[in-house]
């Protein structure tokens, strides 16, 4: 979280508002959203700690025991903040996403409530206000906010806390960190960061590690050694997974519903990733992909990894759906200066088609369209409305296909004629993946 140096400047998108081509990007722009780690003026809003309300809250037989937060993330203005990026292009935020789902399962599993940002697809703003008001209003026992450093930083976990009780839960999450031999580093005081200095419970920001795109099996382990630390700070016996603590360094690890299961026509579209985007990189430099470059091929999927992401659809189904409609971005349409990348408003007639001008416009398009499908009108967040009509405002989409695409399967026969479409999109993505 403290640096943001590497290739940030491909990774923001926009709204439409200020869209401009992904590589002519200003760095000051950028600028503009690295104010979190400053000191700030405005405290959040804490709630009342009025002792009546603490007593009933402690009456309360079933208190919350964790907030899980997911660094970085969709700011109030629908802006992506992708946190720090790392030397292979690594978005920070889809890796702590990735830690927290893991962390999440193994909490769970060992009997804590947790409520994670990662099951609500979106996260806070990167000042920090959005996760320590929410967990001002959530009141758990402890809150947590993952982030991993920048390429140059810590190497090895640290966690940041203001508290002697964010000191203790670093040292016990530090701890399962070097039982499972990952790199550990000091941790550190830092009582300017408004998560730990605005909430009214001991708050933690662990640092996992430099940023980068860890193994699955990896980030699970990383996941893991944060739950053991919890459980041990909250007093909560830790249960280990189904296979015992080898499961975990297992070259194959156990599937899990939401990361490493084959895609089906049964997978749910809002989900996180379920391929680093470094995969799906790989796989179309490895295919003739028309007139964009290999550097356009970097730009195009790291912009569908924020686009999706920030709205919380799994970017690797949205990239396989582009490759499928493109023939891995060959097609006539999804060529310059067309860059229609999902045959939006082509209907097979010469000349008709949506144009868009610039990647990110194109991206956005697709994107939001697709999102549309997923989510029935009324059930979007802020972010999921804003980008949903941005993409309608290129082409209108009727009512009756608004939610109708939960999984791929709801595609069939309605994105396009093809019955067997969404069989097509999930063969592609796992090509992706097992590549
Ligand atoms: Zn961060």
């Amino acid at each position: 979280m403290r640096g943001r140096a590497g290739r940030a400047d491909t990774s923001i998108v926009e709204p439409q508002a200020t869209a401009r081509p992904l590589l002519a990007r200003p760095a000051r722009l950028f600028l503009a959203t690295r104010t979190y780690l400053a000191a700030r003026r405005t405290p959040v809003p804490v709630i009342a700690r009025d002792p009546r309300t603490a007593e009933r809250k402690e009456a309360m037989p079933q208190r919350l025991d964790v907030f899980l937060a997911v660094g970085h993330g969709v700011e109030d203005n629908g802006i992506f903040d992708p946190g720090a990026i790392g030397t292979d292009g690594r978005m920070e935020h889809m890796e702590a996403f990735q830690v927290c789902t893991f962390a999440l399962a193994a909490m769970r599993r060992s009997g804590l409530t947790v409520i994670s940002e990662t099951a609500q697809g979106a996260s806070h703003d990167p000042d920090f206000k959005g996760s320590a008001r929410r967990a001002n209003e959530l009141n758990p026992r402890v809150a947590i906010e993952v982030h991993f450093d920048s390429h140059n930083g810590v190497p090895g976990y640290s966690g940041l806390y203001v508290s002697d009780q964010g000191k203790q839960l670093a040292a016990k999450i530090g701890a399962a960190f070097q039982a499972r031999n990952l790199p550990r580093a000091a941790d550190v005081e830092r009582p300017e960061l408004l998560f730990l200095n605005s909430t009214s419970m001991p708050a933690l920001i662990p640092e996992i590690n430099r940023v980068h795109d860890y193994p699955a099996q990896v980030n699970q382990t990383q996941g893991e050694a944060l739950a053991e630390g919890v459980c041990d700070f909250l007093g909560q016996p830790f249960k280990p997974p189904a296979g015992g603590p080898d499961e975990i360094s297992h070259p194959h690890p156990h599937p899990h519903p939401h990361d490493n299961g084959q895609v089906t026509e049964n997978s749910k579209l809002l989900a996180a990733p379920r391929a680093p985007a470094s995969q799906v990189r790989e796989f179309l430099l490895g295919r003739s992909h028309g007139g964009y470059t290999d550097d356009d091929v970097e730009t195009i999927v790291d912009s569908y990894y924020a686009t999706a992401t920030a709205v919380g659809l799994d970017p690797l189904l949205v990239v396989a759906q582009m490759s499928e409609e493109t023939g891995h971005l060959t097609s006539f349409w999804s060529q310059r200066p067309r860059r229609n990348f999902a045959g939006i408003g082509v209907t097979g007639k010469e000349g008709v088609g949506n144009k868009f001008p610039s990647l990110t416009a194109g991206i956005r398009a697709h994107t939001g369209r697709l999102l549309a499908y997923v989510l029935p009108t009324g059930a979007e967040n802020p972010a999921q409305a804003a980008l949903i009509t941005e993409a309608l405002q290129a082409r209108d989409l009727p009512a009756d296909r608004r939610g109708i695409a939960p999984t791929l399967a709801g595609l069939s026969g309605k994105w396009a004629m093809d019955k067997g479409y969404a069989a097509k999109v999930a063969a592609v993505a796992n090509q992706i993946r097992n590549a």
